[in-house]
């Protein structure tokens, strides 16, 4: 596909997309905005006329924000003067911003920017912050789920472990949500899957293993009961006494790489602000996979890689929606 050799094109010719050259963007004639937006699919390179069925114009427009709209203008039988926004159906659709603050707003919620430098960047509420975060954390998810495939497998280790959620302050008289949240991570690479779930029966926990990991695979868990149907659920269960050890002495099962899970998790929430997580839990556990699959050592391309993300789900429009 040709689109993708120009994605390529373009991520190499912006140096992989540091805050300069968005800024550069920001700042410089808005046909550049334009063309760097059409090239990396975030808006459309075309538009279909609904009156003609005609491909529209992209027109020079002085007084929109956006500097150019699609439009058409016909005389005589069938006159009409129809103007599309560039940006339906896309990432900018429905904000009052400028594409390039989005990209640049993007490009801080990839770096984890705290909702505080945002504001003060961009000159935006924290509202607008929070909400484009949460719109952020849909791509994350929408990018996992398509790109998930079940962990483990024949000769594989896969730790499991639930962990709860939050803090009971008794003492302010306050009640605070507790959630359980169910996770596995696999040894030597970079998938996992955590879910919120609704109690820690052997019935939730067998299931939510049997949809995230191959049947065969070796699964080793602590010793809670809900954990024993494992074995003649077709996996090979291995289990480390968390009351006595956290490392069994004759077998040497560990769940370390859970357990660290779980701190860093609980760390990235808590920088987060838990009152904010709290709403919006599953989409946090969400962002939290999404960087661990696909950060790390990667981490200078993954902002272009989250572009690449938001034009699966944001489908630039090329024509008016069905009616
Ligand atoms: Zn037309």
């Amino acid at each position: 596909m040709s689109s993708r050799v120009d994605h390529r094109a373009a991520e190499m010719q912006t140096g992989l997309f540091d805050l300069s050259f968005l800024y550069g963007l920001k700042n410089g004639p808005k046909r550049d905005v334009i063309d760097f937006c059409m090239k990396m699919d975030l808006i459309a390179k075309e538009y279909v006329c609904p009156a003609c069925n005609e491909k529209m114009e992209l027109s020079e427009c002085s007084t929109l924000e956006d500097g150019f709209i699609w439009c058409c203008r016909k005389y005589g039988q069938n006159a009409h003067h129809i103007k599309r926004s560039v940006r339906k159906g896309s990432w900018f659709e429905c904000s009052h911003l400028s594409m390039p603050e989005v990209l640049i707003f993007t490009y801080l919620f990839v770096k984890k920017t705290s909702n505080e430098w945002i504001v003060d960047e961009l000159i935006v509420s924290e509202l607008t912050v929070l909400d484009w975060k949460s719109f952020c954390r849909e791509v994350c998810i929408d990018m996992i789920i398509r790109g998930s495939k079940k962990l483990g497998g024949v000769g594989h280790v896969v730790e499991i472990d639930e962990s709860k959620f939050g803090k009971r302050k008794y003492h302010k008289g306050k009640r605070v949500e507790l959630k359980w949240v169910f996770g596995g991570i696999e040894r030597g690479s970079k998938e996992s899957f955590f879910c919120v779930v609704e109690d820690r029966t052997a019935e939730t926990l067998i299931e939510i293993t049997k949809k995230y990991v191959e049947p065969g695979t070796t699964v080793l868990s602590d010793c809670w009961k809900s954990y024993r149907p494992l074995t003649e659920e077709g996996y090979v269960h291995y289990t480390v006494n968390h009351s006595v050890n956290f490392k069994d002495p004759i077998t040497g099962v560990h769940t370390n790489g859970i357990e660290g899970t779980w701190s860093a998790i609980k760390a990235q929430f808590r920088s987060q602000g838990t009152k904010k997580v709290k709403d919006e839990f599953d989409s946090y556990l969400g962002e939290y996979m999404w960087r661990r699959l696909y950060g790390g050592a990667t981490l200078k391309g993954l902002f272009p890689c989250f572009l690449r993300g938001i034009t699966v789900l944001y489908k630039p429009q090329t024509r008016d929606s069905p009616k």
